[in-house]
């Protein structure tokens, strides 16, 4: 009797719950971007980057600048200015690829190996995501459906990986066979896929996101739920379009 009552009872709270969680809006963040001056090879304005993301109807977007951070001082004051969720990360260049790493506040030397950042992105209980995976991996011809897989098998052979919660699924910039690629490889490696649009330029924005099934307010909560895996990576590249 009384179990049957307990069970009643966890029974509807469980229902409450899953309604509760089912109303709450996902997040679209963009993690993945480049400005000037702090990215050479970038053509936006922190503050253009900001307002284009936020016409693009993103919630908020992190800094991943080439081996360089932004001094916290200025993300916050970015951040207040625009009254926006604009997060701290960077994109470091590892022997292994280009790593985008959230949680981290200085870049040290030994970075460029991936085993050391993911030592350091540790320390601080960050997150690690490969950007762009397809980069230098998948074939320009594909001659055969073996020659593909081959080149998947290679791919998910990235000692870099092991340290990732996830792999770039969809990069802004990369075609949609390059994506189709990191897509399959998620597959391959049962990873789970972020999206960024790797903005170099106003045209890049807003061509994808990683939609968060929960608030994300902080750099904390971004790992968390990054760390959870509720999220799931979407092209916008359509509506973009418009
Ligand atoms: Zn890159
Ligand atoms: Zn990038």
């Amino acid at each position: 009797m009384i179990d049957g009552r307990r069970r009643l009872v966890e029974g509807s709270t469980f229902r409450i719950c899953a309604a509760i969680r089912y109303y709450e809006e996902p997040m679209l963040i963009d993690l993945h971007t480049h400005t000037r001056p702090l990215s050479w090879d970038s053509y936006l304005e922190p503050d253009e980057l900001v307002e284009r993301s936020k016409a693009a109807g993103l919630d908020g977007i992190c800094l991943s600048e080439h081996d360089f951070f932004w001094k916290p001082s200025d993300v916050e004051a970015l951040a207040k200015r625009h009254s926006y969720l604009v997060l701290p990360a960077i994109e470091v260049n590892t022997d292994d690829g280009h790593i985008l790493a959230y949680g981290l506040e200085e870049y040290v030397y030994g970075m460029h190996r991936s085993h050391e950042l993911a030592h350091h992105v540790e320390q601080a209980r960050g997150a690690m995501v490969a950007a762009h995976p397809y980069r230098r991996q998948m074939p320009w011809f594909i001659d055969s459906d073996s020659d593909y897989q081959e080149a998947l098998v290679r791919a998910s052979r990235n000692p870099a990986y092991q340290y990732c919660v996830a792999l770039e699924a969809i990069n802004g910039r990369g075609t949609q066979k390059e994506n189709e690629f990191s897509q399959r490889l998620c597959e391959v490696m049962e990873m789970r896929g972020t999206a960024g649009s790797d903005a170099h330029a106003r045209l890049d924005i807003g061509r994808c996101a990683t939609e968060f099934e929960r608030d994300v307010s902080s750099i904390e909560e971004l790992i968390d739920e990054l760390k959870a895996g509720r999220f799931r990576a979407v092209d916008l590249s359509a509506v973009a379009a418009k």
